[in-house]
Protein backbone atom coordinates (compact mmCIF):
# COMPACT_ATOMS: atom_id res chain seq x y z
CA UNK A 1 0.00 0.00 0.00
CA UNK A 2 1.10 3.28 -1.30
CA UNK A 3 2.21 5.96 1.66
CA UNK A 4 -0.96 8.23 0.60
CA UNK A 5 -3.30 5.34 0.41
CA UNK A 6 -2.17 4.32 4.08
CA UNK A 7 -2.39 8.10 5.46
CA UNK A 8 -6.31 7.98 3.24
CA UNK A 9 -7.28 4.82 4.82
CA UNK A 10 -6.28 5.86 8.19
CA UNK A 11 -8.43 8.87 8.17
CA UNK A 12 -11.12 7.68 6.30
CA UNK A 13 -11.52 5.65 9.74
CA UNK A 14 -10.74 8.11 12.06
CA UNK A 15 -12.00 11.24 10.76
CA UNK A 16 -16.08 11.97 11.53
CA UNK A 17 -17.78 12.12 8.38
CA UNK A 18 -21.07 14.02 7.47
CA UNK A 19 -23.64 13.63 4.74
CA UNK A 20 -24.37 16.69 3.14
CA UNK A 21 -27.82 17.19 4.38
CA UNK A 22 -26.99 16.91 7.91
CA UNK A 23 -24.10 19.92 7.59
CA UNK A 24 -26.79 21.57 6.33
CA UNK A 25 -28.30 21.61 9.30
CA UNK A 26 -25.34 22.11 11.08
CA UNK A 27 -24.79 25.37 9.48
CA UNK A 28 -27.92 25.77 10.83
CA UNK A 29 -27.28 26.01 14.21
CA UNK A 30 -24.21 28.08 13.09
CA UNK A 31 -21.54 25.39 12.64
CA UNK A 32 -18.56 26.80 9.73
CA UNK A 33 -18.55 25.11 6.66
CA UNK A 34 -15.48 25.54 4.48
CA UNK A 35 -15.38 24.64 1.23
CA UNK A 36 -11.42 24.21 0.65
CA UNK A 37 -11.67 24.17 -3.44
CA UNK A 38 -9.49 26.01 -5.46
CA UNK A 39 -10.88 29.25 -6.85
CA UNK A 40 -11.84 28.32 -9.93
CA UNK A 41 -14.25 25.47 -9.23
CA UNK A 42 -16.01 27.54 -6.24
CA UNK A 43 -16.59 29.58 -9.07
CA UNK A 44 -18.95 27.47 -10.64
CA UNK A 45 -21.02 27.03 -7.28
CA UNK A 46 -20.98 26.66 -3.61
CA UNK A 47 -22.56 25.45 -0.59
CA UNK A 48 -24.64 28.56 0.72
CA UNK A 49 -22.96 30.25 3.12
CA UNK A 50 -19.65 28.64 2.98
CA UNK A 51 -16.32 29.81 3.88
CA UNK A 52 -14.04 29.70 0.67
CA UNK A 53 -10.69 28.83 1.52
CA UNK A 54 -8.49 27.54 -1.11
CA UNK A 55 -6.34 24.76 1.13
CA UNK A 56 -3.11 26.49 0.69
CA UNK A 57 -4.38 29.71 2.51
CA UNK A 58 -6.45 27.57 5.16
CA UNK A 59 -3.93 27.79 8.11
CA UNK A 60 -3.55 31.52 7.49
CA UNK A 61 -7.46 32.09 7.37
CA UNK A 62 -9.13 29.41 9.77
CA UNK A 63 -8.29 31.70 13.00
CA UNK A 64 -11.02 34.44 11.82
CA UNK A 65 -13.32 31.61 10.51
CA UNK A 66 -13.27 29.43 13.74
CA UNK A 67 -11.51 31.22 16.82
CA UNK A 68 -12.54 28.20 19.07
CA UNK A 69 -10.94 25.82 18.36
CA UNK A 70 -13.08 22.96 20.41
CA UNK A 71 -16.18 24.07 18.50
CA UNK A 72 -17.48 21.49 15.66
CA UNK A 73 -15.92 22.40 11.97
CA UNK A 74 -17.35 20.92 8.50
CA UNK A 75 -14.45 20.62 5.72
CA UNK A 76 -16.00 20.34 2.77
CA UNK A 77 -14.07 19.30 -1.06
CA UNK A 78 -15.32 18.09 -4.26
CA UNK A 79 -15.46 14.22 -3.88
CA UNK A 80 -14.62 14.19 -0.07
CA UNK A 81 -10.95 13.00 -0.07
CA UNK A 82 -8.97 15.92 -0.54
CA UNK A 83 -11.14 17.49 2.75
CA UNK A 84 -9.82 14.49 4.73
CA UNK A 85 -6.68 15.75 3.99
CA UNK A 86 -7.56 19.51 5.00
CA UNK A 87 -9.15 17.85 7.86
CA UNK A 88 -5.34 16.51 9.04
CA UNK A 89 -3.78 20.11 9.03
CA UNK A 90 -6.59 21.76 10.77
CA UNK A 91 -6.26 19.20 13.73
CA UNK A 92 -2.75 19.68 13.71
CA UNK A 93 -3.18 23.43 14.62
CA UNK A 94 -5.74 22.15 17.27
CA UNK A 95 -8.89 21.81 16.26
CA UNK A 96 -10.56 18.76 17.77
CA UNK A 97 -14.16 18.45 16.18
CA UNK A 98 -13.43 18.38 12.33
CA UNK A 99 -15.71 16.72 10.46
CA UNK A 100 -15.76 15.89 6.68
CA UNK A 101 -18.42 15.93 4.70
CA UNK A 102 -19.11 12.60 2.59
CA UNK A 103 -19.13 12.85 -0.93
CA UNK A 104 -17.89 16.55 -1.40
CA UNK A 105 -19.37 19.41 -3.30
CA UNK A 106 -20.63 16.79 -5.98
CA UNK A 107 -22.96 14.96 -3.77
CA UNK A 108 -23.87 18.43 -2.20
CA UNK A 109 -25.14 19.32 -5.69
CA UNK A 110 -26.58 16.01 -6.46
CA UNK A 111 -28.96 15.92 -3.85
CA UNK A 112 -30.37 19.59 -4.77
CA UNK A 113 -28.86 21.68 -1.72
CA UNK A 114 -28.34 24.87 -1.58
CA UNK A 115 -25.53 26.36 -4.04
CA UNK A 116 -24.70 29.99 -4.58
CA UNK A 117 -22.21 31.58 -7.03
CA UNK A 118 -19.92 33.39 -4.74
CA UNK A 119 -19.93 37.08 -5.47
CA UNK A 120 -15.98 38.64 -7.05
CA UNK A 121 -15.75 34.75 -7.68
CA UNK A 122 -17.59 34.74 -11.20
CA UNK A 123 -16.28 35.09 -14.64
CA UNK A 124 -16.77 38.72 -14.89
CA UNK A 125 -14.71 38.82 -11.92
CA UNK A 126 -11.44 36.47 -13.68
CA UNK A 127 -11.99 38.44 -16.70
CA UNK A 128 -11.96 41.65 -15.56
CA UNK A 129 -9.48 41.55 -12.91
CA UNK A 130 -7.16 38.72 -15.01
CA UNK A 131 -4.23 41.35 -14.77
CA UNK A 132 -4.51 41.62 -10.72
CA UNK A 133 -4.68 38.07 -10.52
CA UNK A 134 -1.67 37.49 -12.71
CA UNK A 135 0.34 39.64 -10.09
CA UNK A 136 1.61 38.60 -6.78
CA UNK A 137 1.00 41.36 -5.07
CA UNK A 138 -2.44 41.67 -5.52
CA UNK A 139 -3.58 38.21 -6.80
CA UNK A 140 -7.33 36.91 -5.38
CA UNK A 141 -6.09 37.95 -1.71
CA UNK A 142 -5.29 41.40 -3.34
CA UNK A 143 -8.28 41.98 -5.59
CA UNK A 144 -10.96 40.50 -2.73
CA UNK A 145 -9.56 43.33 -0.40
CA UNK A 146 -10.13 45.68 -2.87
CA UNK A 147 -13.80 44.77 -3.64
CA UNK A 148 -14.33 44.96 0.57
CA UNK A 149 -12.69 48.18 0.66
CA UNK A 150 -14.51 51.68 0.60
CA UNK A 151 -13.06 55.15 -0.67
CA UNK A 152 -14.86 58.65 -0.45
CA UNK A 153 -14.03 61.30 -3.20
CA UNK A 154 -14.91 65.14 -2.04
CA UNK A 155 -15.21 66.89 -5.19
CA UNK A 156 -16.56 64.97 -8.66
CA UNK A 157 -14.67 67.50 -10.45
CA UNK A 158 -10.78 67.64 -12.07
CA UNK A 159 -9.10 65.25 -9.60
CA UNK A 160 -11.80 63.14 -8.87
CA UNK A 161 -12.99 62.11 -11.88
CA UNK A 162 -9.71 60.26 -12.75
CA UNK A 163 -9.36 59.17 -9.38
CA UNK A 164 -13.02 57.75 -9.36
CA UNK A 165 -12.78 55.74 -12.86
CA UNK A 166 -9.60 54.35 -12.45
CA UNK A 167 -10.78 53.43 -8.93
CA UNK A 168 -13.85 51.75 -9.84
CA UNK A 169 -11.96 50.17 -12.71
CA UNK A 170 -9.65 48.31 -10.24
CA UNK A 171 -12.55 47.19 -8.30
CA UNK A 172 -12.62 49.04 -5.25
CA UNK A 173 -16.52 48.19 -4.02
CA UNK A 174 -18.06 50.93 -2.88
CA UNK A 175 -17.26 54.44 -4.03
CA UNK A 176 -18.68 57.54 -2.70
CA UNK A 177 -18.78 60.96 -4.67
CA UNK A 178 -19.64 64.07 -2.43
CA UNK A 179 -20.71 66.68 -5.07
CA UNK A 180 -23.61 69.49 -5.20
CA UNK A 181 -23.08 70.79 -7.90
CA UNK A 182 -24.41 70.67 -11.46
CA UNK A 183 -22.15 69.73 -14.38
CA UNK A 184 -21.19 72.85 -16.48
CA UNK A 185 -19.90 72.84 -20.06
CA UNK A 186 -16.72 74.60 -18.49
CA UNK A 187 -15.67 71.43 -16.75
CA UNK A 188 -15.45 68.79 -19.62
CA UNK A 189 -12.19 70.34 -20.29
CA UNK A 190 -10.83 68.36 -17.59
CA UNK A 191 -13.59 66.62 -15.60
CA UNK A 192 -13.75 63.56 -17.80
CA UNK A 193 -16.64 61.77 -15.45
CA UNK A 194 -19.19 63.87 -17.14
CA UNK A 195 -20.23 64.40 -20.85
CA UNK A 196 -21.74 67.28 -22.99
CA UNK A 197 -25.37 65.93 -22.80
CA UNK A 198 -25.53 65.77 -19.10
CA UNK A 199 -24.17 69.63 -18.92
CA UNK A 200 -27.09 71.17 -16.26
CA UNK A 201 -27.28 67.61 -14.27
CA UNK A 202 -25.99 66.75 -11.29
CA UNK A 203 -22.84 65.56 -11.21
CA UNK A 204 -23.05 62.99 -8.31
CA UNK A 205 -25.71 61.25 -11.02
CA UNK A 206 -23.55 62.09 -14.27
CA UNK A 207 -20.36 60.36 -12.41
CA UNK A 208 -22.84 57.54 -11.27
CA UNK A 209 -23.68 56.66 -15.06
CA UNK A 210 -19.90 56.52 -16.49
CA UNK A 211 -18.45 54.80 -13.29
CA UNK A 212 -21.70 52.13 -13.68
CA UNK A 213 -20.68 51.84 -17.43
CA UNK A 214 -17.07 50.71 -16.76
CA UNK A 215 -17.58 48.67 -14.03
CA UNK A 216 -21.14 47.31 -12.93
CA UNK A 217 -20.16 46.06 -9.79
CA UNK A 218 -19.31 48.97 -8.34
CA UNK A 219 -21.30 50.47 -5.36
CA UNK A 220 -21.67 54.37 -6.63
CA UNK A 221 -22.74 55.98 -3.54
CA UNK A 222 -23.79 59.82 -4.72
CA UNK A 223 -23.64 62.33 -1.95
CA UNK A 224 -25.38 65.50 -3.24
CA UNK A 225 -24.39 67.55 0.01
CA UNK A 226 -22.05 70.37 0.70
CA UNK A 227 -19.12 69.20 2.81
CA UNK A 228 -20.21 71.10 6.52
CA UNK A 229 -18.78 70.66 9.97
CA UNK A 230 -22.42 69.65 10.84
CA UNK A 231 -22.33 66.40 8.52
CA UNK A 232 -18.24 65.67 7.32
CA UNK A 233 -18.06 62.87 10.64
CA UNK A 234 -21.20 61.17 9.71
CA UNK A 235 -19.94 61.51 5.53
CA UNK A 236 -16.90 59.83 6.14
CA UNK A 237 -17.78 57.27 8.74
CA UNK A 238 -16.86 53.60 7.65
CA UNK A 239 -14.59 54.65 5.02
CA UNK A 240 -10.80 53.16 4.85
CA UNK A 241 -9.72 56.06 2.52
CA UNK A 242 -10.84 59.73 2.06
CA UNK A 243 -9.57 61.21 -1.56
CA UNK A 244 -9.29 65.39 -1.29
CA UNK A 245 -10.48 66.23 -5.42
CA UNK A 246 -11.66 69.58 -3.92
CA UNK A 247 -10.18 73.26 -5.09
CA UNK A 248 -11.40 75.41 -1.80
CA UNK A 249 -9.92 75.81 1.49
CA UNK A 250 -12.93 75.69 3.75
CA UNK A 251 -13.56 72.16 2.67
CA UNK A 252 -9.66 70.81 2.35
CA UNK A 253 -9.52 71.98 6.28
CA UNK A 254 -12.77 70.49 6.67
CA UNK A 255 -11.03 67.25 5.13
CA UNK A 256 -7.83 67.06 6.74
CA UNK A 257 -9.91 68.26 9.99
CA UNK A 258 -11.99 65.13 10.36
CA UNK A 259 -9.41 62.56 8.91
CA UNK A 260 -7.09 63.17 11.84
CA UNK A 261 -10.45 63.06 14.15
CA UNK A 262 -11.19 59.91 12.91
CA UNK A 263 -7.56 57.99 12.26
CA UNK A 264 -8.53 57.85 8.06
CA UNK A 265 -5.81 58.35 5.42
CA UNK A 266 -6.21 62.13 3.79
CA UNK A 267 -5.38 61.74 -0.26
CA UNK A 268 -4.60 64.97 -0.96
CA UNK A 269 -3.97 66.75 -4.69
CA UNK A 270 -4.36 70.20 -5.90
CA UNK A 271 -3.56 72.01 -8.88
CA UNK A 272 -2.91 75.27 -9.87
CA UNK A 273 -1.85 76.23 -13.88
CA UNK A 274 1.00 74.05 -14.62
CA UNK A 275 1.69 72.67 -11.28
CA UNK A 276 0.48 70.36 -8.99
CA UNK A 277 0.93 68.30 -5.92
CA UNK A 278 0.44 65.15 -4.15
CA UNK A 279 0.60 63.33 -0.35
CA UNK A 280 -0.61 61.59 1.95
CA UNK A 281 -1.63 62.87 5.39
CA UNK A 282 -2.22 60.13 7.96
CA UNK A 283 -0.57 60.73 11.10
CA UNK A 284 -2.39 57.18 12.48
CA UNK A 285 -1.17 55.46 9.69
CA UNK A 286 2.22 56.18 10.75
CA UNK A 287 4.73 59.38 11.80
CA UNK A 288 3.51 61.35 8.16
CA UNK A 289 2.13 65.06 9.39
CA UNK A 290 -1.51 66.35 8.76
CA UNK A 291 -2.44 68.97 6.48
CA UNK A 292 -2.20 72.07 9.08
CA UNK A 293 1.41 70.65 10.17
CA UNK A 294 2.45 72.32 6.76
CA UNK A 295 -0.71 75.02 6.87
CA UNK A 296 -2.04 75.63 10.30
CA UNK A 297 -4.29 77.92 8.81
CA UNK A 298 -5.55 79.24 5.87
CA UNK A 299 -3.90 81.95 3.72
CA UNK A 300 -5.48 85.56 3.66
CA UNK A 301 -8.63 85.02 1.10
CA UNK A 302 -6.89 87.09 -1.49
CA UNK A 303 -3.70 85.25 -1.29
CA UNK A 304 -6.07 81.98 -2.09
CA UNK A 305 -6.23 81.51 -5.84
CA UNK A 306 -8.28 78.69 -5.26
CA UNK A 307 -11.56 81.38 -4.50
CA UNK A 308 -11.43 82.93 -7.75
CA UNK A 309 -11.63 80.72 -10.57
CA UNK A 310 -8.21 80.07 -11.13
CA UNK A 311 -7.46 78.91 -14.61
CA UNK A 312 -5.22 75.06 -15.11
CA UNK A 313 -4.38 73.05 -17.98
CA UNK A 314 -7.22 70.57 -19.39
CA UNK A 315 -5.00 67.54 -18.44
CA UNK A 316 -2.60 68.65 -15.39
CA UNK A 317 -5.69 67.32 -12.63
CA UNK A 318 -5.49 64.12 -14.80
CA UNK A 319 -2.01 63.45 -13.38
CA UNK A 320 -2.57 64.50 -9.97
CA UNK A 321 -5.91 62.55 -9.46
CA UNK A 322 -4.22 58.91 -10.89
CA UNK A 323 -1.19 59.96 -8.40
CA UNK A 324 -4.26 60.31 -5.78
CA UNK A 325 -5.84 56.87 -7.09
CA UNK A 326 -1.95 55.06 -7.02
CA UNK A 327 -1.71 56.29 -3.43
CA UNK A 328 -5.04 54.78 -2.68
CA UNK A 329 -4.71 51.45 -3.69
CA UNK A 330 -1.32 51.37 -1.66
CA UNK A 331 -2.96 51.88 0.89
CA UNK A 332 -5.65 49.48 0.02
CA UNK A 333 -3.36 46.61 -0.52
CA UNK A 334 -1.00 47.63 1.89
CA UNK A 335 1.61 48.05 -0.94
CA UNK A 336 4.68 49.55 -1.36
CA UNK A 337 5.97 52.97 -0.03
CA UNK A 338 3.21 55.53 0.78
CA UNK A 339 3.75 59.54 -0.06
CA UNK A 340 3.54 60.06 4.03
CA UNK A 341 5.67 62.63 5.05
CA UNK A 342 6.76 63.46 1.85
CA UNK A 343 4.90 66.22 -1.46
CA UNK A 344 5.61 65.07 -4.55
CA UNK A 345 5.56 68.83 -7.01
CA UNK A 346 4.64 67.96 -10.51
CA UNK A 347 5.67 70.78 -13.16
CA UNK A 348 4.06 70.06 -16.67
CA UNK A 349 5.91 73.10 -18.32
CA UNK A 350 9.28 71.98 -17.41
CA UNK A 351 8.29 68.09 -17.07
CA UNK A 352 9.96 67.99 -13.85
CA UNK A 353 8.58 66.08 -10.72
CA UNK A 354 10.41 67.24 -7.34
CA UNK A 355 9.88 66.07 -3.54
CA UNK A 356 9.58 67.75 -0.15
CA UNK A 357 10.10 66.29 3.06
CA UNK A 358 6.81 67.47 5.27
CA UNK A 359 7.74 66.91 8.55
CA UNK A 360 5.18 66.15 11.28
CA UNK A 361 4.64 69.60 13.46
CA UNK A 362 4.81 68.36 16.52
CA UNK A 363 2.85 71.04 18.31
CA UNK A 364 0.52 70.62 15.53
CA UNK A 365 -3.16 71.88 17.07
CA UNK A 366 -4.77 68.83 15.84
CA UNK A 367 -2.71 65.62 15.20
CA UNK A 368 0.26 66.04 18.11
CA UNK A 369 0.14 63.15 20.57
CA UNK A 370 -2.11 63.49 23.00
CA UNK A 371 -3.65 66.72 21.41
CA UNK A 372 -7.12 67.09 22.34
CA UNK A 373 -9.33 67.55 19.31
CA UNK A 374 -9.66 71.64 18.94
CA UNK A 375 -13.02 71.57 17.09
CA UNK A 376 -14.01 72.09 13.76
CA UNK A 377 -13.76 75.87 12.06
CA UNK A 378 -15.89 77.12 9.73
CA UNK A 379 -14.04 78.83 6.59
CA UNK A 380 -16.88 78.78 4.76
CA UNK A 381 -17.16 82.88 4.97
CA UNK A 382 -13.53 82.98 4.10
CA UNK A 383 -13.84 83.12 0.22
CA UNK A 384 -16.76 85.80 0.88
CA UNK A 385 -14.15 88.44 -0.15
CA UNK A 386 -12.43 87.00 -3.12
CA UNK A 387 -15.05 86.20 -5.44
ZN1 LIG B 1 -0.80 68.04 12.15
Amino acid sequence: MKAKDRLLAELRASVPQVAPADAVAMQARGVPLVDVRDPEEVSQGSPVGAHRVGRGRLELRIEEIAPDTAAPLLVMCDSGTCSLFATEDLRRLGYSDVRSVTGGFTRWKNEGLPVEVPRGLDRDYRERYSRHLLMPEVGDAGQQRLLDSSVLIVGAGGLGSPAAMYLAAAGVGRLALVDHDVVDRSNLQRQILHTDARVGTPKIESARATLKALNPNVDVVGIGERLTRGNVERLFAGYDVIVDGTDNFPSRYLINDACVRLGLPNVHGAVYRFEGQVSVFWPAGGSGPCYRCLFPEPPPPEMAPSCAEAGVMGVLPGVIGLLQAVETVKILLGLGELLVGRMLYYDALRARFSELRVPRNPACRYCAEGAEFPGYVDYERFCAGAS
